[in-house]
């Protein structure tokens, strides 16, 4: 079982942001920003490196790039935005199935990178 395929499935409710046939994006639970929503792909991929491992993925990795100005539209977060991808367990990735963090709504005070 895998708690995103659950939501893109509506067996786990969401608050919806975005959805067309290939992404859904939606609100986090415990959010970080004013602005804080995941972008996923309908399909699952563990991870980002399992995106670029097939023609599917990559093209996945485009759905959830062109729902992006969607969710900026939706959200508000034109000033200005993060999306930030943890990969595997150094990172922090805590549900295996890919999702793109959107985050915004005030100016980040940190910069890591
Ligand atoms: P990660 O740490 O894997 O990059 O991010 C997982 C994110 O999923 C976290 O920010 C967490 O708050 C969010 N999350 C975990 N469970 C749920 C849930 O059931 N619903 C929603 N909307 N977000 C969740
Ligand atoms: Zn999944």
């Amino acid at each position: 079982m895998c708690l995103f395929c659950d939501i893109v499935a509506g067996k786990i409710p969401s608050t919806k942001v975005f959805e067309n046939d290939k992404v859904l994006a939606f609100k986090d639970i415990n959010p970080q920003m004013p602005i804080h929503v995941l972008i996923v792909p309908k399909k699952h991929f563990d991870d980002i490196l399992d995106m670029a491992a097939s023609d599917e993925g990559k093209e996945a990795l485009g759905d959830v790039l062109e729902a992006i100005p969607e969710v900026v539209k939706a959200t508000g977060a034109d000033e200005g935005f993060r999306v930030i991808n943890n990969c595997k367990e150094y990172a922090g990735q805590t549900v295996m199935h890919v999702h793109f963090h959107i985050l915004g709504g005030k100016k980040f005070t940190e910069h890591i990178v």
